[in-house]
């Protein structure tokens, strides 16, 4: 029965795809749950989200191949961005992305205490602007892991880089005090390998730190399908608070603290999911730059309350399990 709704998704011939077992149980008993559109850059195809019957941890099966998922993670992509100029609101922009920055950095700065020997691993650091500022503010020591080649940004040789898969680096073992992975975990092809490595290669009192979206929140109950959140095909896993929780203890860690709110702006997700499912696939940021900063202060009021909302995402702060 499974094997017949595989077939039901229309997609263009050159995507290959793959069967997956539950990436929590293992198990290939499973219902679906969604079918997932690239909304984002607006790419063709459909992608097939599934809800295991063991365990209820919902992620994409089949997931499209992992020498295939590059091409989806173009130049339009938002966390890869590069410095760009966008005329008059260039401050604004620069002003939003610094932001997400200092976010992060609150975020982390009520966990770890940062000096000039504090050794910082961001996995999937992307262009390294969260490195580079912790690095400028604190002094300490930043290291990144990301599987995108090419990154050109200003001052990115001053972090220790390390291309492809974080659980195939040679990386010595229990040497960071913070570990963090802002949305990594739900693009993983192998998160269990990754929370083994990132156990291995964190000092015995190191923090690590993950954001993903949540499944269970606002956003996703008011546009199911077209939540942000799905971002197929990239996103492997869609977590719930539960699953989310019940992975890390799974796997060796401990909960320090939850957070039904990230460094990443649920604003955006709420634009987004708005635009996709009134206006349609493709969000061209040279076009909606104007409308999105403006019904950014428009929803000023309700953003205010965005820690106690449950809008979009979620944060845990772990450590190794004694
Ligand atoms: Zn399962």
């Amino acid at each position: 029965m499974n094997e017949l709704f595989l077939k039901k998704v229309n997609n263009p011939a050159h995507y290959r795809f793959e069967k997956v077992n539950c990436y929590s149980c293992g198990s290939d008993d499973y219902s679906l749950f969604l079918i997932g559109q690239e909304d984002l850059t607006g790419k063709d195809g459909e992608f097939q989200y599934v809800k295991c019957n063991q365990c209820q941890l919902v992620y994409q099966n089949p997931r499209i191949s992992v020498d295939q998922i590059k091409e989806f993670y173009d130049g339009e992509y938002i966390a890869h961005r590069k410095k760009k100029n966008w005329g008059v609101l260039t401050p604004l922009y620069e002003w939003t992305m610094n932001k997400h920055d200092r976010e992060k950095d609150k975020l982390v700065s009520k966990h770890v205490r940062f000096d000039s020997e504090t050794e910082i691993l961001d996995v999937g650091c992307a262009v390294g602007t969260f490195l580079l500022h912790m690095n400028k503010k604190y002094n300490c020591k930043i290291s990144g892991v990301d599987f995108k080649e090419g990154l050109e940004y200003p001052g990115f040789d001053k972090i220790e880089f390390y291309e492809g898969l974080f659980y195939e680096q040679e990386m010595s073992s229990k040497r960071y005090d913070l570990i963090t992975m802002w949305h990594f975990l739900e693009h993983d092809y192998d998160p269990i390998k990754t929370l083994e490595k990132a156990k291995e290669v964190l000092k015995d009192d190191g923090k690590l730190i993950i954001e993903v979206p949540r499944l269970d929140s606002f956003t996703y109950r008011l546009f199911g399908k077209k939540w942000p959140g799905v971002q197929a095909p990239q996103h492997t896993i869609l977590f719930d608070k539960k699953k989310f929780v019940e992975m890390m203890e799974r796997n060796g860690f401990k909960v320090v603290k939850y957070r039904a709110w990230g460094a990443f702006p649920p604003y955006f997700y709420i634009f987004a999911g708005a635009y996709f499912k009134l206006i349609g696939k493709g969000l061209n940021l040279n076009k909606i730059i104007f409308p999105y900063f403006l019904g950014q202060l428009l929803l000023t009021p309700v953003l205010i309350f965005q820690k106690v909302l449950n809008l979009s995402m979620q944060t845990i702060v772990l450590e190794k399990a004694k």
